[in-house]
């Protein structure tokens, strides 16, 4: 069987970045009107190993918006604090089977379970994260995301401002969230920090180690810190491969075979662990939400190194 040993992996970045560098299908997300003005033509590659080697091709120094791929890494947090069993109780895990901002989700069974990894779950988590108050508790959100880059990272203002000024719909499902006791701080400052998370900027190479980390057992592989502890990370992978693509999270297992999360923000990690993280950038969505070209990227990457966790 190929192993990542015996490929030359940045000559397997350059050739499927080559590959589908003229791949045009898709549209920019048009809701969150600042993601409609990025380039769609943008396009990176990046893979980085459990043992902290970089490969990268493309656009690699562009810093987009991790949107829901935030989600995957903050519920981390959470799991720092109050364990896992406290995702279960307070959230749900099961997949909703439903779009991300799906109201109906919330309506869909007696206990409100939902997902960590769709707009009602991830606000639920954020609000969950206990702190003194919202300034203390974005400094949580925030270093546990640079504990998993392993650098530091910003706010893209154009993002967060023009997500802010539209996001009605998630301060709906906070408040329909709150109203069924499964939202746990104040709403509004939890649909703000969640927004915030959104907005958070982020390259390929940044966002690989991220999935490096995971691949490594929670342990960065760069700055070698433990940014979640070892147990944990199969129950973050588990619920990235079966919620991390949207509504075509089953169809992406099925075909790929790696836990992966996706952001509308045309970001997309996938983790294969004990390897690599996989992380690939091009804004262009399909409908169900997900970058058409990161797809491609991470499906042929994956295809050429034999990675499926199910193999
Ligand atoms: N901030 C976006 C929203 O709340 C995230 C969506 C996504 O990436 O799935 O709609």
């Amino acid at each position: 069987q190929v192993q990542a040993a015996d490929v030359d992996l940045q000559k397997l970045v350059n050739d499927v970045h080559k590959q589908f560098l003229s791949h045009k299908e898709g549209n920019n997300p048009t809701y969150i009107p600042a993601l409609a003005a990025v380039d769609s033509d943008l396009f990176a590659i990046s893979i980085v190993t459990a043992e902290g080697k970089k490969y990268s091709a493309g656009d690699i120094n562009h810093v987009f918006s991790m949107q829901s791929i935030g989600k995957a890494f903050n519920l981390a947090a959470l799991i720092n604090q109050q364990g896992a069993q406290a995702v279960v109780d307070n959230i749900g895990v099961n997949a909703t089977g439903l779009p991300f901002s799906s109201i109906m989700a919330i309506e869909l069974n007696e206990e409100r379970s939902v997902n960590p990894l769709v707009n009602a779950g991830a606000i639920a988590t954020v609000s969950l994260i206990k702190a003194k108050n919202a300034d203390k508790k974005w400094k949580i959100i925030e270093s546990n995301l640079e504990n998993f880059a392993g650098s530091e990272l910003t706010v893209l203002k154009d993002i967060y401002k023009s997500e802010t000024d539209t996001n009605v719909k998630n301060q709906s499902i906070a408040r329909l969230l709150s109203n069924y006791g499964r939202l746990y701080d104040d709403i509004d400052e939890s649909v703000d920090l969640y927004t915030r998370m959104c907005s958070v900027g982020i390259n390929t190479e940044q966002l690989a180690i991220m999935g490096a980390t995971y691949a490594n057992a929670g342990i960065n592989p760069m700055t070698k810190k433990e940014v979640v502890q070892a147990e944990a990370v199969p129950k973050l992978l588990a619920v990235m491969a079966t919620s991390g693509l949207y509504d075509d999270s089953g169809l992406w297992l099925y075909k790929v075979g790696l836990p992966a999360k996706s952001g509308v923000g045309g970001g997309i990690i996938a983790v294969m662990p004990g390897k690599y993280g996989i992380a690939a950038f091009s804004p262009p969505v399909d409908a169900a939400g997900n970058s058409v070209r990161a797809q491609l990227a991470i499906e042929a990457i994956a295809k050429k190194l034999n990675a499926n966790i199910f193999k």
